[in-house]
């Protein structure tokens, strides 16, 4: 079998020695947000390696800190991940398990390896040493077993105040890994949990409840990003000394990190929070939601977290080879429409009084589906900048007294502008060349424009949104995220855009000839074409 990472590699070295009979993986979000573009990385990787092997893939709601958690969120995830295509197996909470990892807890005290310390966090901060020194035993850690038992009951029936005691894995200060400094396990906390309610007022660390939640599914690989290396050997522990039945083992892998994009579910509430964004789902979010509302194909996510690889060394990915991906995907399966952005009105003089249609077609990448039709009249628009008084060399738009093709219509040759009150330009009256009609061009004039056009009679008005990142970047890196904050991300301006473009179901996708990538949606009757992502960089001419 062919690999394509390290973990794969390890894999296939564990099915051969027969340590691993069926792959088992889970996807292990906290639900205290939405699911962002870095997940995206996850979901592929845990439930593409599950499926690569013949193995399952869990979903696995890791909530074991309730103030922060929330059903909504919880339905979002799932819908994020369906979004994607994906399916689990089975779907599991940690507070599902919140009884036996309760158990598991005793059974520690039991055996004389977790102990109720009276520390406060802070005083348990201080004692922990450094990398260089070890850190100071707890006055608490010898308190006989009974006694530890009685007051992990008493914490559990509700006698302490938060924060008052935690029950700690008396593991070794001296130990060079800081996190097997006798860690907390359990904590008293009062706080509604969105599952369990009022059930609990303890609730166990995460280092604690992920290896028995993952041994409790049968998970066989817990694949986690790169900051909890230096957890392995605690969530080991767990496993060696809890008396699991299955043994999972935790492999890490680099995180996702793009340029110009946060991704951190703390970070990206508090844009939802401070109205910086119009919601988790605005089409500027790194989100999944965002993503989706922003047109952004889940197949072209899909295929940049393949391209991107798993690796063991962190790095950043240019935002721009997403950004590739969306495109490729688009300019495969997106139909081709006409927008004018910036409308000048050209009068074609010698144009019939009555309408025409020309062939147009639909994909030329998707041969199959064919042609349909646009309406051409006397009047219509075209790109403001697609005509120059002054031309730059190399400049192959209009001119006047110069030619210039329409698209899949005519060759149309400009003799005249004319100017309103205040000077500027207002309208350009044109000829057109009848033997130059698209696929039947006799005329034997040559141009080397062409360029996109509307029909006046038939277009709509529509609002154009085009949107630029929410953070700005390079020289701003390192700096926190709120002083990169890009205020001016949305520009929305008016068009005229082909009545089919009104008529197309909200959500379509296009590519707007020479424009970009665009999504059309329907705001109270008007049509809005909002931007998924631009076209290559044109060339650009100031006039
Ligand atoms: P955040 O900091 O955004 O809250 P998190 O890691 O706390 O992220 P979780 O909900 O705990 O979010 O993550 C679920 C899974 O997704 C974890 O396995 C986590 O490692 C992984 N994950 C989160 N962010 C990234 C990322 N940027 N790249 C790759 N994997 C990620
Ligand atoms: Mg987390």
């Amino acid at each position: 079998m062919e690999t394509n990472n390290f973990i794969e590699d390890i894999i296939v070295e564990e099915l051969e020695e027969g340590k691993v009979k069926t792959v088992h993986t889970r996807f292990p979000p906290e639900p205290n947000g939405y699911l962002h573009i870095g997940h995206a990385k996850s979901l592929c990787l845990n439930f593409g390696t599950a499926e690569k092997f013949g193995g399952v893939c869990n979903l696995f709601f890791d909530d074991t800190n309730p103030s922060k958690e929330k059903t909504e969120y919880v339905e979002a995830i799932k819908e994020d991940i369906k979004w994607l295509g994906f399916d689990w197996y089975e779907v599991h909470y940690a507070s599902d398990f919140f009884d036996v990892i309760y158990e598991k807890a005793i059974k520690l005290i039991e055996d004389g390896k977790a102990f109720v310390c009276d520390l406060s966090a802070e005083e348990i901060s201080a004692s922990r040493g450094t990398l260089t020194e070890p850190g100071k035993e707890s006055p608490y850690r010898n308190r006989s077993i009974s006694e530890n038992l009685r007051l992990f009951t008493e914490m559990h029936d509700g006698k302490y105040k938060d924060g008052e005691k935690v029950l700690r894995a008396k593991i070794d200060m001296a130990s060079p890994n800081i996190n097997l400094r006798d860690p907390v396990i359990y904590r008293v906390l009062r706080a509604t949990h969105h599952r369990t309610g009022d059930k609990w007022c303890i609730y166990p660390m995460y280092d604690f409840a992920h290896p028995i939640c993952d041994s409790m599914q049968g998970v066989t690989h817990s694949l986690c990003t790169l900051e909890f290396e230096d957890h392995r050997p605690l969530y080991n522990w767990v496993v060696e000394n809890t008396e699991v039945k299955h043994k999972p083992r935790q492999i890490e892998f680099a995180r996702l990190n793009i340029t110009n994009t946060v991704m951190s579910k703390r970070y990206l509430k508090k844009l939802v929070e401070d109205g910086a964004v119009t919601g988790w789902d605005d089409p500027r979010m790194p989100t999944l939601t965002g993503l989706r509302n922003r047109g952004v194909p889940a197949e072209a996510l899909k295929n940049f977290c393949e391209a991107i690889g798993i690796s063991k060394a962190n790095s950043e990915i240019e935002v721009s080879y997403f950004e590739h991906f969306i495109r490729d995907y688009l300019n495969l399966h997106a139909e081709r429409a006409m927008a004018v952005f910036e409308p000048l009105k050209v009068t074609i003089t010698n144009f019939p009084e009555k309408f025409e249609d020309e062939d147009f077609e639909i994909n030329p990448n998707e041969p199959e589906k064919g042609m349909r039709k646009i309406q051409m009249g006397k009047v219509i628009y075209i790109e403001r900048e697609d005509f120059s008084l002054d031309p730059p060399p190399k400049y192959f738009r209009l001119r006047l007294g110069g030619y210039v093709r329409l698209k899949n219509a005519y060759i149309i040759k400009c003799n005249e502008v004319k100017y309103d009150d205040n000077g500027a330009i207002a309208e350009l009256l044109c000829e057109y060349v009848p033997e130059s009609r698209s696929g039947n061009d006799t005329s034997g004039i040559k141009v080397k424009g062409v360029i996109h056009w509307v029909d006046a009679a038939s277009a709509v008005d529509c609002t154009i949104k085009k949107y630029d990142y929410l953070l700005n970047d390079a020289e701003y890196s390192g700096q926190d995220f709120s002083e990169r904050m890009n205020y001016d991300s949305v520009h929305e301006f008016k068009g005229k855009a082909e009545k089919y473009l009104a008529e197309a179901k909200d959500g379509d996708s296009f590519q707007l000839m020479r424009k970009g990538y665009y999504k059309k949606f329907d705001d109270n009757g008007k049509t809005v074409l909002s931007e998924i992502v631009s076209l290559k960089d044109s060339f650009k001419v100031n006039n």
